[in-house]
């Protein structure tokens, strides 16, 4: 059983930012990451780039040094590897917390491979691990999936695109642009509003040209091998169809911190409560950090307005520890 004054969940950005500060006042820390570094950046498409400039992603002032304006998940996942290697930060990877368990004043943490006691626990564990299903039947087979990775499979294929915000958008476009027949179904009437204010007038061009197919106020019944079925404003249609990308959204592990005690609103977007002076929850000791924070509201919290949780946390904990 090894101890720790602080056991930080999650290495992606905010849980490397919470990992810094500990390190600067001396905390004795660990963060447990059940992925790679970076796990969710790592898993975004390989032309991703970020809707934030380079700056605004930094951690404690680190430049972030990038050739563009907005940096690309390469540049990223190699910022925020040589903050946590050169500041040598201690990371365990690919081990996940499976419980949090409050034993008097202490936390025990079970992970898949060792048992930690902590006096206080920091959940960083983002939202990017549980996509949102379609929940329709077919949507087990192998030609679908819930993450877009990059362009050149889908090239000469039929493939639908489930979905009008930014990873729609953008894998719609690529995929097109590789020479692959892109229909998107969109459940509402128009293209996302937090879609990225440059990439926009691009596929509202491609829709009306007619290089992209759309279906809006449309929703997917079913998919079978060959075709997926769509249920739209103008009746049922069978779309001819070799892959489908359902790029619906993705939600936190609620269940983790639900069986940690934390409570959440009632009103169905199960937003942890926490202060947000301190960012601790319901659970004394146990604290909140990124994008966790929005519960189901998943656009609410960022890197950019999320990294100050880091510093918030620990200037608390060096008063309490
Ligand atoms: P994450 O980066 O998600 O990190 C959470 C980490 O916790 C992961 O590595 C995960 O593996 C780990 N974890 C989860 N559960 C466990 C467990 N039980 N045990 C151990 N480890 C666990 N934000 C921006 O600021 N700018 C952008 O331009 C931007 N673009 C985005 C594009 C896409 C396609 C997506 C999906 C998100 C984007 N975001 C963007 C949001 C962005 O993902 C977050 O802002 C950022 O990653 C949040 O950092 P985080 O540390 O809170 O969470």
């Amino acid at each position: 059983n090894i101890k720790k004054d602080v056991i930080i969940i999650g290495a992606g950005p905010i849980g490397i930012a919470c990992a810094k500060a500990c390190k600067e006042t001396n905390l004795n820390y660990l963060v447990i990451e059940k992925g790679s570094l970076t796990n969710s950046i790592y898993n975004y498409p390989l032309n991703m780039t970020f809707f934030s400039t380079s700056e605004k992603l930094e951690i404690d002032g680190i430049p972030f040094i990038s050739n563009n304006p907005k940096p690309n998940r390469n540049e990223a996942l190699e910022y925020y590897r040589r903050v946590a290697s050169s500041n040598q930060l201690d990371i365990n990877l690919y081990e996940e917390a499976n419980s949090i368990v409050k034993d008097g004043n202490v936390f025990n943490i079970q992970t898949n491979k060792e048992n930690y006691t902590s006096k206080k626990v920091i959940l960083a564990t983002g939202f990017y691990d549980i996509p949102i299903s379609l929940n329709v039947p077919g949507e087990d087979l192998p030609k679908v999936s819930h993450y877009y990775k990059e362009a050149h499979p889908y090239s000469m294929q039929n493939v639908v695109v489930v979905g009008a915000s930014n990873s729609s958008v953008d894998a719609a476009l690529e995929i097109y642009r590789k020479g692959g027949n892109v229909t998107m179904v969109i459940r509402g009437d128009a293209i996302g509003e937090r879609v990225k204010y440059w990439v926009k007038p691009d596929i509202i061009n491609r829709i009306s040209e007619g290089s992209i197919a759309v279906h809006f106020k449309s929703e997917i019944e079913q998919i079978k091998d060959k075709a997926v079925i769509v249920n739209t404003p103008e009746g049922k249609l069978t779309i001819k169809n070799d892959y489908v990308l359902a790029l619906t959204g993705y939600q936190p592990n609620i269940k983790l911190l639900e069986d940690a005690g934390i409570t959440f609103s009632e009103d169905g977007k199960f937003i942890p409560d926490y202060n947000d002076e301190t960012m601790e929850t319901n659970i004394e000791g146990l604290f909140l950090a990124g994008v966790i924070c929005g519960g189901m509201e998943t656009h609410k919290w960022f890197i950019e307005n999320s990294r100050v949780h880091a510093k918030k946390i620990i200037q608390h904990l060096t008063q309490v520890l």
